[in-house]
């Protein structure tokens, strides 16, 4: 492919390659059979149809439908570009790449955005030390910010110019169209652009691989008045910076979250950086707003285990509590930690220390005892109704409980507790809808239902499996005796590699087409558990495909032509009909 690293240096990176090895480094594989299974990184689901086939090197989910090579998995799993997959795997395999010709290919938009925010830190870094910035360090100081926080996470300053970010990577030859996909820059109503910070103390935002994706500035106080500015800015979604599929601080936490086996969420910068510099190592934030999905399961790559801070005046909120049950979805244990009233961590360590804080933590409520406190203590159980009502809003959370004998415990206390009959929640919780229709839309690209032949797809299947299939195969079939696109695709890519005197191996088609949906469909092939045929009996079976394939293919044309003669008949194009007829007939003979 045109991407400036030859084919067969690609190939030998992933012979070099286990992709159980590269997988199971980010996910808990099991022996399935031939196979090893493991719960779908990609999307969400509760029984496991991740597939990976250790013989054909290729991966395959039959929920969400990706499938693919250990670089397309790189690719999906760690966000990564092509260039960058292939270039972690073969400094694994030890493969020398062709450096500089790579190097300058794989400078694409994301590259180049990665290096924007980048020189925009070192701006906003260079401003904070400055005189212009001295407010700015006073005030995150005067904070309790340490002076070693401020430069681990490259923290820094906006000034008050509109223009000053524009100017400073003008300068350094940086387009202004691109320099607005980074969301860095606003475009203004008649024409130019100017910084979207301005006057602000700057977050970077990383991944995980500690680079800047996006920004978040806070305003510097004092505010001038009559101003109504956000307390917050950030910077909008760009290629690079999906705000739901990205959890603040995970970059710098995610090693003790793995070591002590739990993460701890707060919810603002600040209510990060204080615990985290105090050596709460295994603390991230959500931002603010309540975790999506992506987060949780970004998070559970690491851990099953959370504990939820709230601030003092946003507990106990039922759209809080809800917000929790998503952990249960995900099968995590989730904990909840409430502050006094009107403390969030940050303000909470700096009056009582880290000590007083841990022990907080310690002592977190599981999401049962704290939600029931809650309600109790918004509803109150006066009446028997709000003691109902206070069942209804409990049910739906023990009903995400996965584990059968922890549910039914917890139905008994609700029961006991709100003087119910344990007998009625249990009807009750079984009219609980699972509302897992809201979750399937958020699954990734689920391929499109195509239809394809049995015989087509046992025939690429056997192919695929074996390359002297394919060599023998050759001299009586074409791809167009395929009907579905994909397979003709892949079985001309297959007869090129064939007449060049190469193998055929599933797992280098896949970058070698580089296209999603065919990695998908030869996932599927490779990973699908159809009973082995033994050797001696392939050749024999797939023969037989290539009659099916052809009759298959001659009924198709021969309907087609019916069809045209139809309607050259209805318009009464005679000559066009006579040569039809005479295809047909033509086609008739010639068949059979
Ligand atoms: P501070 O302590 O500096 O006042 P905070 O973190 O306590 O800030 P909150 O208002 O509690 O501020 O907000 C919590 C988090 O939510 C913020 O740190 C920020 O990540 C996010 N946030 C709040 N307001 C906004 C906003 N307008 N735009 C984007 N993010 C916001
Ligand atoms: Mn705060």
């Amino acid at each position: 492919m045109s991407r400036g690293i030859p084919q067969e240096t690609l190939d030998e990176i992933l012979n070099r390659t286990d992709i159980v090895e590269i997988i199971s480094s980010f996910i808990p594989l099991r022996r399935a059979g031939r196979n090893f299974k493991a719960v779908c990184p990609f999307h969400h689901e509760k029984t496991a149809s991740f597939m990976v086939n250790p013989a054909k090197q290729i991966y395959h989910c039959f929920g969400c439908g990706v499938g693919g090579n250990a670089y397309s998995f790189l690719m999906r799993y760690e966000r990564m570009e092509f260039p960058e997959a292939v270039e972690q795997l073969a400094k694994r395999a030890g493969v020398a790449l062709p450096k500089s010709e790579h190097d300058s290919k794989a400078e694409s938009l994301n590259t180049l955005l990665y290096k924007i925010n980048e020189l925009a830190a070192i701006y906003y870094q260079g401003l904070f030390n400055s005189d212009e910035g001295l407010p700015a360090k006073n005030y995150l100081l005067g904070r309790g910010i340490k002076k070693e926080t401020i430069d681990a996470f490259k923290l820094g300053f906006a000034g008050a110019r509109w223009d000053g970010l524009i100017n400073f990577l003008r300068a350094k030859n940086i387009n202004l169209s691109l320099l607005e996909k980074s969301g860095l820059i606003v475009p203004k109503q008649g024409g130019g652009y100017y910084d979207r910070f301005r006057n602000r103390i700057i977050f970077p935002i990383y991944d995980l691989r500690n680079r800047i994706i996006a920004f978040g500035g806070r305003i510097l106080p004092p505010v001038e008045q009559g101003k109504d500015l956000a307390k917050y800015v950030n910077s909008p979604e760009t290629p690079i910076y999906i705000k739901g599929k990205n959890l603040f601080g995970l970059n710098m936490a995610k090693d003790e979250i793995g070591k002590i086996d739990y993460a701890v969420i707060v919810e603002g910068y600040l209510d990060f950086l204080v615990p985290f510099q105090e050596g709460l190592h295994n603390v991230i934030a959500s931002q603010g707003t309540a975790l999506t999905y992506e987060q949780v399961r970004l998070l559970k790559r690491y851990t099953r285990n959370a504990v939820v801070v709230f601030d003092g005046d946003a507990a106990g909120e039922t759209a809080t509590l809800r917000s929790l049950d998503i952990f249960l979805e995900e099968e995590m244990e989730v904990k909840v930690v409430d502050l006094p009233q009107g403390f969030d961590p940050d303000t909470f360590i700096r009056r009582y220390g880290i000590k007083e804080f841990k022990e907080r933590i310690e002592g977190a409520k599981t999401l049962f005892d704290y939600k029931l406190g809650a309600l109790k203590s918004h509803f109150s159980v006066s009446s028997v109704e709000k003691r109902v009502k206070i069942a209804n809003e409990m049910l739906p959370t023990i009903a995400k409980i996965k584990n059968a004998m922890l549910k039914s415990e917890y139905l008994k206390c609700l029961a006991e507790d709100l003087g119910l009959k344990e007998e009625s929640l249990l009807i009750q919780i079984k009219k609980v809808k699972p509302e897992s229709g809201t979750l399937e839309v958020r699954n990734p690209v689920k391929n499109k239902v195509f239809q394809i032949n049995p015989a087509e797809k046992l025939l690429l299947k056997l192919m695929l499996e074996e390359s002297e299939l394919i060599v023998n195969l050759k001299g009586n079939l074409e791809p167009a005796d395929f009907q579905d696109e994909r397979a003709a695709k892949i079985v001309s890519i297959a007869f090129d590699l064939i007449s060049q005197g190469k193998k055929v191996e599933p797992n280098h088609l896949i970058s070698h087409l580089s296209d999603d949906n065919i990695s998908g469909f030869i996932g599927e092939l490779m990973v699908s558990s159809e009973p082995l045929i033994e050797s001696e009996r392939r050749q024999e079976i797939a023969e037989d495909c290539v009659k099916r394939l052809k009759n298959q293919r001659l009924r198709l044309k021969r309907e087609r032509l019916f069809e045209e003669i139809k309607s050259a008949q209805d318009s009464k194009d005679d000559q066009l009909l006579q040569r039809l007829t005479q295809d047909f007939q033509q086609l008739t003979r010639g068949g059979f």
